[in-house]
């Protein structure tokens, strides 16, 4: 460490020449050329690169069936409705999340009631959920934050033993696993999102996997409209080849064949992605335990049962022994060209969730944890060069900043 290295925020050169963003798809010529096939094909949407993509997203995650929608937010609205989620019920989820996740609940009528982190893991805390737990309760919306599966098993125990529909948002945490079981064949519905940060991407899109039939059927229905050709779901006869009926109100969420064949690509492609994510996390973890050790930073724990998507690593800093808050070491790395964020802003701290009747205090850990977390880059296209650009940068601001 180079003590005496002028900062690029007070006019030294910074680590690198131009922005390193925190996260970015990893598109090939492969993806691209089955791309443009399907754009020379019959069908740009509602043809059969939908269900080719849906059953290769059920087949990676352990589930039965996939409902794919146009972006993981739509995914989540339709995994509320099928859960039944109306005016009067409660389900509890992470405030540590963004903001689509309890958005989708407001969507349907029901109200989101954000219980704390674990302070280790940053995921939803198991004890505080029970204690949110009222006999309005219907849902549980545990989040794997940055890519680690929460404990599946306990999630699924909670939920059966007080009759919750359990619903993960695994927007981070595709192909990651907890004790063995892969993220989608536990909970009773899970979401991926496939927009370009995500591990695969779609540009934009989402999917729910599911175990459970009668959840399919409800979403296939909502994703295009509340309309069916089927006639279990229609109320008298059909009055010929042509007929169809809208039987509930539904949405027009459907994916494209476009963005279908952009993810099939994508998915064949996981477990490199994956791999090239885990490889840069554990360069990560090595780079940085001088700094942990030195009472600058914590580095982020993953639990020993998980194998963890690694779709963000988040550091949070040890403000005390600091000489300087956490906007300001954002803003000396963005000056050395490292393009970092901050995941996430407490949900129920923005305004519209205060108008609501929210309020600061609701989950102290989270928002103690928020004012020191920052997200450094990381994704699959990174090369190892841009990987010694992210740790010299960070050890170079957070040892200016030190307190001596
Ligand atoms: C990205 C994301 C979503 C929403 O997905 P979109 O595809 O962008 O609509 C929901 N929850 C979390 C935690 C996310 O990161």
């Amino acid at each position: 460490m180079n003590q005496l290295e002028k900062l690029a925020i007070h006019g030294g050169k910074p680590i690198r020449n131009s922005l390193l963003s925190y996260g970015s798809q990893w598109v090939t010529e492969e993806d691209i050329a089955t791309v443009v096939e399907t754009m020379q094909s019959p069908f740009l949407t509602q043809g059969p690169r939908i269900a080719e993509f849906e059953s290769r997203v059920a087949e990676e995650s352990g589930a039965q069936y996939a409902v794919a929608f146009c972006n993981g937010t739509a995914a989540l609205h339709g995994a509320m409705f099928a859960a039944g989620i109306e005016k009067g019920d409660e389900v509890i989820t992470s405030p540590l999340t963004f903001a689509a996740t309890s958005n989708s609940v407001l969507y349907q009528g029901g109200t989101p009631v954000f219980s704390d982190i674990n302070p280790q893991t940053y995921l939803l805390d198991l004890e505080a959920v029970h204690t949110s737990i009222t006999p309005r309760t219907k849902a549980v919306v545990p989040v794997d934050f940055s890519g680690q599966p929460v404990n599946m098993q306990a999630f699924r125990a909670l939920a059966d033993k007080h009759g919750l529909v359990y619903i993960q948002d695994a927007a981070h945490s595709l192909g990651a696993s907890y004790d063995g079981k892969v993220v989608g064949s536990v909970a009773d519905m899970t979401m991926f999102s496939f927009h370009p940060v995500k591990p695969v991407t779609t540009a934009e899109g989402g999917i729910i996997v599911t175990n459970n039939e009668e959840y399919y059927e409800k979403l296939l229905r909502f994703r295009s409209h509340g309309i069916t050709k089927d006639s279990r779901w229609m109320e008298g006869d059909s009055e010929g080849p042509w007929y169809y009926q809208m039987v509930e109100l539904g949405y027009n969420y459907r994916m494209t064949d476009i963005q279908a064949a952009l993810g099939v690509a994508q998915i064949g492609r996981l477990p490199e992605l994956l791999s090239r994510r885990n490889e840069i996390a554990q360069q990560y973890d090595r780079a940085f335990a001088g700094l942990e050790h030195a009472g600058l930073l914590w580095r982020p724990t993953v639990d020993k049962q998980a194998m963890s998507g690694w779709h963000l690593y988040v550091l949070s800093l040890n403000l005390e022994n600091l000489k300087a808050g956490r906007r300001e070491v954002y803003e000396a790395l963005q000056a050395e060209n490292l393009g970092v964020n901050v995941h996430y802003i407490p949900v129920y701290l923005h305004p519209y969730y205060k108008k609501l009747g929210y309020t600061k205090g609701i989950c102290p850990q989270a928002e103690k944890l928020y004012e020191t977390f920052i997200t450094i880059p990381l994704f699959p296209k990174m090369s190892d060069e841009d990987v010694k650009d992210v740790t010299a940068a960070v050890e170079k601001v957070l040892s200016f900043f030190a307190r001596s």
